[in-house]
């Protein structure tokens, strides 16, 4: 079987998959307050146009798959798309990148269907601030959506915190107790500068050293470095000794983690974007709806893969200020 590796000997076996471009949130970090357009039924990848790409991608070793948007829950047929989507030979990981506001409703169905585990958004535990940050989500709603996550049997399951000064920075170590609480995991996410909120987003960057400092001296000496494996991806995680959960750190800016990086995402509209920090990208939608047999697709992907960039180039912002968050997936 051929193997997705690209000119920096990067193997390529994490697929991201927008489903739509849609979000009930409206986080100030990731968005602007528009209502995002409703597009053509056309211009959005079909069920039938992701399972045969992602069929495609799973004969040119991509192995996880992970479910995210927009808000993935607001896609009609989410569970048929997970369903899809784990019966692929090969795909043997299936999560999903969740805000929770509807997950109570979904859990059960979702992790029968092949969504073995999920990562969930929560900024802040403070009803208010939430809601603030979130311009209008609710927290009750996230929260019973994180309890039918467990129930279901969802593992692991993980809290992603973007970690912003004076907006949410004096709620670390709460975050850390509230997951130890629940037997789940949490990750702080240093704000990226992608889009123009997340570019303006920046100047409440928190860093890496500094989200760690505040979680060793709250927790001392019970935190243990895990040795990464090769689909672990940008995350520098401990396990929280004594507990059933680890605390992650996932530093973009601080750290190019870009040596590592074994992904590519795909969005809602069927572009391959090889790089978060770069706007280069390649349509498969129409590749796919087209005469083209599967190994003309495979090689128009084995092509694109070559051209993915070395690093992202945060730190030259202009180039990325174009696409925002919610319209690549995270
Ligand atoms: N709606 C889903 C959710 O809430 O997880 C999936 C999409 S959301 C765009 C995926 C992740 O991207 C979330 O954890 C969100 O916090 C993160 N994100 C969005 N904008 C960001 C930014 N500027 N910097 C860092 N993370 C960001």
């Amino acid at each position: 079987m051929p193997k997705l590796i690209d000119k920096f000997n990067r193997e390529i076996t994490y697929l991201r998959l927008s489903v739509t471009e849609h979000c009930n949130y409206r986080c100030f970090y990731c968005r602007d307050d528009e209502q995002t357009p409703n597009c053509k039924r056309e211009d959005i990848l079909s069920y039938e146009d992701i399972e045969k790409i992602v069929q495609i991608f799973a004969e040119l070793g991509i192995t996880k798959v992970r479910l995210t948007g927009g808000e993935p829950l607001l896609r009609k047929g989410i569970v048929k798309i997970a369903r899809l989507i784990s019966r692929i030979d090969g795909i043997n990981d299936v999560p999903l990148s969740t805000n929770a506001h509807l997950l109570e409703k979904f859990a059960e169905k979702l992790q029968q269907n092949g969504i073995n585990r999920a990562n969930i958004s929560i900024d802040s535990l403070i009803p208010e601030r939430f809601e603030k940050i979130t311009r209008g989500g609710d927290l009750t709603k996230v929260i019973k959506g994180i309890d039918a996550a467990i129930q279901a049997g969802m593992h692991p399951i993980k809290m992603n915190v973007v970690v912003m000064r004076d907006v949410n920075d004096d709620e670390i170590e709460s975050m850390v107790d509230f997951a130890i609480a629940k037997n789940i995991d949490v990750r702080f996410i240093e704000t990226m500068p992608i889009g123009a909120v997340g570019i303006e987003a920046l100047s409440q960057h928190v860093s890496e050293q500094q989200i760690f400092e505040k979680i060793n001296q709250h927790l001392g000496n019970k935190l243990t470095p895990i040795t990464p494996n090769q689909t672990d991806g940008p995350a520098h995680n401990f396990k929280i000794k004594g507990t059933n959960s680890t605390v992650g750190i996932i530093s973009a800016v601080s750290n190019h983690f870009c040596q590592t990086c074994n992904r590519v995402r795909l969005t809602t509209k069927g572009d391959l974007i090889l790089c978060l920090g770069q706007e280069d990208a390649i349509s498969l939608k129409d590749a796919v709806r087209s005469d083209l047999t599967d190994d003309e697709i495979k090689q128009m992907i084995i092509n694109a893969i070559n051209k993915k960039p070395e690093k992202h180039e945060f730190d030259t912002i202009d180039n990325i200020s174009n696409r925002q968050m919610v319209e690549i997936g995270g």
